[in-house]
């Protein structure tokens, strides 16, 4: 039997590679992006009591409706805009999925879409499937500020979105205000969309703001915004997330959404819905993982690897030009083979796979972890 691919240029994803290489190497795997330290264990209960409580059918195929009206009320508490609960939120099987459910709702063939590198490994084949074409930028390095000269030449009348990341996966750059206001400078008067992914919402440290898109209505009307309880919650396995978008723009999201998911995992969505009670759970967060970054950071001083600071994310950006001419990827396997530690290289994030000679390390890990990963580091 023949396919002809729908992806011919897309191999595994690099989290899969490097995870399976650290699992083969039974090396101390800081690459894809997923905590070893446990979840909640109130939300545990939560979710047993659900599953007890006989909460194990389908729910409503846009989420169980008291937990969309908890998002709403949450929402209003940190953004002050009033999301309607039945029609602009989507609970979906996780970020990626939103994030995918979005650019299909909006993408005809030919279409542009602005993507800047490096990038989450999800979009550019999201977009691509829908035959529609990425229009690469690169942040500039490194610090990974956004260009938006180069945006505003690259918008044309075929752009049809400019996807956003923010906290940002892989560097742990965070957008400003002055970014968004220069967002706002390029898409007004158009019909451009913007896709915003925004699954690291509490994961920014040094007292700096999430720039949500939420905190401004009149862009909300042209965005579809994508979240994952997996992130916030340290339960990636759970696979389930959130788009938020106008009404209008909902309506059509959701003629996709019914007839791929149809409706997401029930009891987990009874769950989070008590447990959204607690907002000191999410608003704790930043605090939390900014002191894991800091205890890495820390360690990390004392080897040659020299630090691209984060300021949000799970990740934190090493270069090791002092170390190495080997290309990233070898030397990424290298690291895992031979000193028993994983990280993705950056260039994995690049379609042209650009080599700064620069890793991204995951820090959402015990300290136990951290400390062993930065010792065997040390021998190098
Ligand atoms: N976007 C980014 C930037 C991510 O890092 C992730 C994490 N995997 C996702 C989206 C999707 O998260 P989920 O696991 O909920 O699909
Ligand atoms: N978001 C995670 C990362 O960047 C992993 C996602 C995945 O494995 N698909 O590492």
């Amino acid at each position: 039997m023949f396919i002809q691919s729908k992806l011919p240029n897309i191999g595994t994803t690099i989290f899969t590679v490097m995870s399976s290489l650290a699992v083969k190497y039974n090396a101390i795997n800081l690459g894809q992006g997923f905590p070893d330290f446990m979840m909640s264990e109130d939300l545990i209960a939560l979710t047993n009591k659900a599953m007890s409580e006989g909460f194990n059918q389908y729910t409503h195929m846009n989420g169980y409706p008291l937990l969309r009206e908890r998002l709403a009320e949450k929402i209003k508490k940190l953004y002050s805009t009033n999301i309607n609960a039945d029609s602009q939120i989507t609970i979906t099987p996780g970020g990626t999925y939103a994030i995918y459910t979005a650019l299909t709702t909006i993408l005809q063939p030919g279409d542009e879409v602005i993507v800047f590198e490096p990038a989450y490994d999800s979009y550019i084949p999201n977009i691509e499937i829908n035959q529609a074409k990425p229009v690469l930028i690169s942040l500039q390095y490194p610090n990974y500020s956004i260009p938006w000269e180069e945006v505003r030449k690259k918008v044309n009348n075929k752009t049809r979105a400019i996807i956003i990341n923010t906290p940002h996966n892989p560097t742990g750059m965070v957008l400003s205000e002055n970014d968004i206001e220069q967002l706002r400078s390029i898409v007004n008067g158009t019909n451009i969309f913007i896709i915003s992914d925004e699954v690291y919402e509490h994961l920014i440290f040094d007292a700096l703001q999430h720039q949500s898109i939420l905190l401004h209505p009149d862009l909300l009307e042209r965005s579809f915004v994508c979240f994952s309880f997996g992130k916030t919650y340290h339960c990636t396995g759970w696979k389930l997330g959130y788009c938020i978008s106008s009404p209008e723009l909902m309506q059509e999201y959701r003629k996709v959404h019914q007839f791929n998911a149809f409706s997401c995992d029930t009891p987990k969505q009874v769950a989070l819905a008590e447990y959204l009670q607690n907002s000191s759970a999410y608003l704790s967060l930043g605090v939390y993982l900014q002191q894991k970054r800091d205890y890495f950071r820390e360690l990390m001083k004392a080897t040659p690897f020299q630090l691209i600071p984060s300021h949000g994310s799970y990740f934190e950006c090493y270069s090791y030009q002092n170390l190495s001419n080997e290309n990233d990827f070898d030397f990424a396997v290298r690291l895992t083979k031979e000193n028993g530690i994983t990280a993705i290289p950056l260039s994995s994030f690049y379609k042209n796979k650009t080599d700064n000679k620069v890793l991204r390390f995951c820090f959402a890990k015990k300290e136990d972890t951290l400390k062993s990963a930065v010792e065997r580091l040390l021998s190098i």
